[in-house]
């Protein structure tokens, strides 16, 4: 049975900056996602931590805020069976250091907080990220 899904991946300022955003988006074509909508995006610091809300108590939330607003960064809607969790498996893990071997964070992550991509955790989050950037 299939099921489509949407999901948010973002490319982060470390990747727009060393202009991996062809290579990312190839990524998602080869692994057959489909990409619906993009747009590439300067956002403020009030918007990132908007956007970060669920984190904002944790000990991150301010540098992570500040990163996500200090430079272009590529905004797309995706679309796939189970986009959400291929998404997260292609993403890997948050630490560019755990991530598995051909995931793409292993591949163009810096660190923890330059880890290169978003995607979103769940298909409701899905739904609320991508209204934040695609509503209108
Ligand atoms: N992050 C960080 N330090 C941490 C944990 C997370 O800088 O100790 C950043 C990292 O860029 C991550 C983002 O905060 O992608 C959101 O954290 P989350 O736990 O939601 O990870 P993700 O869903 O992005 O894998
Ligand atoms: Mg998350």
């Amino acid at each position: 049975m299939s099921n489509i899904e949407q999901t948010l991946s973002i490319i982060k300022p470390d990747a727009v900056e060393r202009n991996l955003q062809d290579q990312i988006r190839s990524e998602f074509k080869n692994n057959n996602f489909e990409i619906i909508k993009e747009k590439k995006i300067h956002i403020s610091k009030e918007e990132a931590e908007k956007f970060y809300k669920v984190h904002e108590t944790k000990p991150f939330y301010n540098d992570l805020c500040e990163y996500l607003s200090s430079g272009p960064i590529v905004v797309m809607m995706l679309k796939k069976d189970n986009a959400v969790l291929e998404n997260r498996k292609l993403m890997g893990s948050t630490n560019p250091k755990d991530a598995d071997e051909g995931t793409l964070r292993k591949k163009y992550g810096i660190s923890i907080d330059k880890n290169s991509v978003h995607g979103s955790d769940s298909v409701e989050n899905a739904k609320v990220e991508l209204d934040f950037f695609f509503k209108d």
